[in-house]
């Protein structure tokens, strides 16, 4: 009630001048029934697991709208690719209101799929099984990761069919339809203060930035001039972990539109990311940036410097000065250095003893590993057991090293692209061995910070196609495992495989497009 919501009469597509969101019911499906849900958050939420079919159910897939409810959607804009996209708002997501969870906070409840609103432009408002199960899979596994996500509570058929050109052949098909629940503290982006500030509605911009930090940045005070000044160099710095967290982990967002960046710096909008297999800084799984690639997973830091200044010249209405938010933008690549060194530290055992050289080891490290092609999670994982191994019992480096490039990469042995980084691994062993703790605890605390287990690209894959058949089974599983993607788990090893050779060509596996 502090933000200006329109009564939305309709959901026919419109601008909404004035109004910070409108008001809109969901559109009721015809079938909605129960596919996954996410045991841990909803019990956090105070949510029993529903039946298949059940009222709670109806609620998730927007045909129970109960009299405490009050559903809307956000009036954001954007940049899309680097270019104004003017009004764009949940064209497709639907807030059904807060929830209060077991720790007294509050977590807002958004169902992706639910309908036309007023911000539909030429869409449907719906989304179709596969993309609602990659996102509710990967929020999932990014929270498990101790990756800074939104997360996802429930996936719902809907019992109805949506027409989309999967492989844009002008062939469209018709698919199961589906509805995410997702669930943040807030799903305000940089878009939602971008459109008030380009559509000079000053009063929207400041109820919008006093709301968001009375409610989700409380700890900086009591809103003033000076108050987004040290806000906006948080939501920088929070920025930054995240994308520190992508990089070192092998996330690649796809679409990092200043839309799909969320203001509490929460991994946002799961369409067409990817998983990298082989490391290689220029890929993409977007389709739709094969040639640009701005949104490759080497770019990510910079795009998100970049989404950073447009937010501060959206703030910068509100502070005398946009200057003001230098040091908070200055702050983003400090914390981004920052922040990926001491993961990246973590993830080789090593503790901070010779920072300089440290950073070069590991500024060395990404540039083998571009080369060799080796799998980022089976490189890392491998040489937690490996290199802790070799200091306990030294001499046996060559076979060990070449059977960790073995596991790892995807190009034929011997080969000369791994020439760096067999060098790599030499210097890092000699580093390793100034460590002091014991190997068993080197190897214990690389564990803790290599997973095993990541959403890789064909899995997600195989879960939609049995899925789409009527088989939950594996997706289940798939949950399961993601949920410790630390553990061993050996008898779910198939789930930790390389990339085979058949995965290269599956649909969703080289090529996504966004807004499916
Ligand atoms: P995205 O690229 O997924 O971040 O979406 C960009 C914009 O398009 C947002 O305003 C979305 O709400 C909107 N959008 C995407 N897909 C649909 C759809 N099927 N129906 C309505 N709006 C959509
Ligand atoms: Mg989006
Ligand atoms: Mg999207």
């Amino acid at each position: 009630d502090e933000l200006r919501g329109e009564i939305a009469p309709d959901a026919r597509p419109r601008q909404v001048p004035g109004y910070t969101y409108s008001r809109i019911s969901p559109t009721p499906v015809a079938d909605p029934h129960l596919l996954a849900w996410a045991d841990d958050l909803g019990r956090f939420l105070h949510l029993a697991r529903p039946a298949e079919r059940d009222p709670t159910v109806d609620a998730l897939a927007g045909n129970l709208v109960t009299a405490t409810m009050k559903p809307f959607a956000a009036r954001y804009a954007g940049h899309q690719f680097g270019n104004w996209a003017g009004q764009l708002g949940d064209g497709r997501a639907i807030s059904l209101g807060e929830l209060m969870a077991r720790d007294g906070s509050t977590w807002e409840i958004q169902l992706k799929g639910a309908g036309p609103t007023p911000y539909s432009r030429r869409a449907d408002g719906r989304a179709v099984l596969r993309s609602s199960l990659r996102e509710f899979v990967c929020s999932e596994a990014m929270h498990y990761l101790g990756v800074p996500t939104t997360r996802a509570l429930s996936l719902v058929a809907t019992g109805d069919t949506v027409v989309r050109d999967m492989f844009y052949n002008g062939n469209p098909q018709a698919e199961p339809g589906a509805i995410v629940a997702r669930v943040a503290p807030t799903f305000i982006r940089f878009g939602n203060f971008q459109m008030m500030a380009a559509a000079g509605e000053l009063d929207n911009l400041r109820a919008l930035a006093d709301y968001t930090i009375r409610h989700h940045y409380p700890e900086l005070g009591a809103p003033s001039p000076e108050v987004y000044v040290r806000w906006y160099a948080e939501i920088a710095r929070r920025t930054a972990v995240m994308v520190a967290h992508w990089m070192t982990v092998g996330f690649v967002h796809g679409v990092m539109n200043t839309d799909n960046m969320s203001i509490l710096g929460l991994t946002i909008d799961y369409g067409p990311y990817g998983w990298l297999e082989p490391y290689a800084p220029d890929w993409t799984p977007n389709t739709t940036d094969f040639s640009h690639r701005r949104y490759a997973f080497g770019q990510q830091p910079q795009v998100a410097l970049w989404n950073l200044a447009r937010l501060a010249e959206a703030l910068s209405l509100l502070v005398p000065d946009i200057e003001l938010f230098r040091p908070g933008l200055d702050g983003y690549t400090t914390t981004f250095e920052r922040s990926r060194q001491e993961i990246m530290l973590k993830k080789l055992g090593l503790t901070s003893l010779f920072p300089e050289d440290d950073a070069r080891l590991v500024a060395g490290l990404l540039e083998a590993l571009a080369e060799a092609e080796v799998d980022m999670t089976i490189f890392f994982r491998q040489l937690s057991h490996t290199a802790p191994a070799l200091l306990a019992a030294p001499g046996t480096e060559a076979p060990r090293f070449a059977e960790l490039l073995a596991a790892a990469t995807y190009v034929p042995l011997p080969n000369p692209s791994h020439a760096h980084l067999l060098g790599w691994l030499g210097s890092y062993l000699g580093r390793l061995q100034q460590e002091t703790t014991s190997p068993e605890a080197i190897q214990a605390s690389m564990l803790k910070a290599n997973p095993k287990y990541v959403l890789r690209n064909y899995l997600a894959q195989q879960a939609i196609e049995a899925a789409e058949k009527g088989d939950l089974t594996y997706l289940h599983t798939l949950m399961e495992v993601l949920k410790n993607p630390f553990d061993e788990q050996p008898e779910h090893d198939e789930f930790a495989a390389k990339r085979p050779a058949w995965a290269w060509d599956l649909p969703g596996c080289a090529t996504l497009s966004c807004s499916s």
